[in-house]
C-alpha cells in the first residue's frame, strides 16, 4: 500500500498517511494566512482514518467555532486543518510535498496582489546568491531529515 509520511522542521511531529493522498488545494483566505504567516496555506486532505501521528501529536488552536490547526508545539511549523468534514495536511510539511499537486485555490477574495506577479521576479538559487557564500559554506542544518524515521516506517 502506499503510504506518505512527514512532519514539522524540528522533527518533535512526525506523521503517516497509510493510502493515497486525497484532494490538493492552496487557501488563501485570512485565516489561513495568519495561520501559514504566509500568502496561502497548501493543503492536502487525508482520507478518514488514514493520518497516524507516529511521535508526538500536534499542538492545536481552535481557529473558529469549527476549525482546529494543529502545529508542532516545539518549532511552530504549520501542519493541520482540521474541520468537521476531514483534515487537511500541510503540503510543505510532506517529505515529498511534489507528491501532492493543487487543483484549486479558494478563498480568492483575500488573494494578495502580488500573487499573480509571483512568477515574474528574477530568480535566484541559494548558491548563485554571493553574498552569503561565507554564510552558507558554515551552515550546520537542524531540520529534520526529509525521510521516515527507522520508527516510523510502518510494516514493510
Ligand atoms: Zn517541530
Ligand atoms: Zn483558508
Amino acid at each position: 500500500m502506499t503510504s506518505h509520511t512527514g512532519g514539522c522542521q524540528c522533527g518533535a511531529v512526525r506523521f503517516r498517511v497509510e493510502g493515497d493522498l486525497g484532494k490538493a488545494s492552496i487557501c488563501h483566505c485570512r485565516m489561513c494566512q495568519k495561520a501559514f504567516g504566509n500568502f496561502f496555506a497548501p493543503l492536502v486532505s487525508v482520507p478518514d482514518g488514514a493520518l497516524v501521528w507516529t511521535k508526538r501529536e500536534p499542538a492545536r488552536f481552535r481557529s473558529s467555532n469549527h476549525v482546529q490547526r494543529g502545529f508542532c508545539p516545539s518549532c511552530g511549523t504549520p501542519l493541520t486543518y482540521e474541520a468537521p468534514d476531514g483534515v487537511g495536511l500541510a503540503i510543505g510539511a510532506l517529505d515529498d510535498p511534489a507528491a501532492a499537486v493543487p487543483t484549486i485555490q479558494f478563498g480568492v477574495e483575500a488573494k494578495l496582489a502580488c500573487f499573480d506577479r509571483l512568477h515574474e521576479l528574477p530568480e535566484r538559487t541559494t548558491e548563485d546568491d554571493a553574498e552569503a557564500q561565507a554564510f552558507l559554506r558554515s551552515l550546520v542544518s537542524c531540520q529534520h531529515a526529509d525521510a521516515p524515521d527507522a520508527d516510523e516506517a510502518g510494516p514493510a
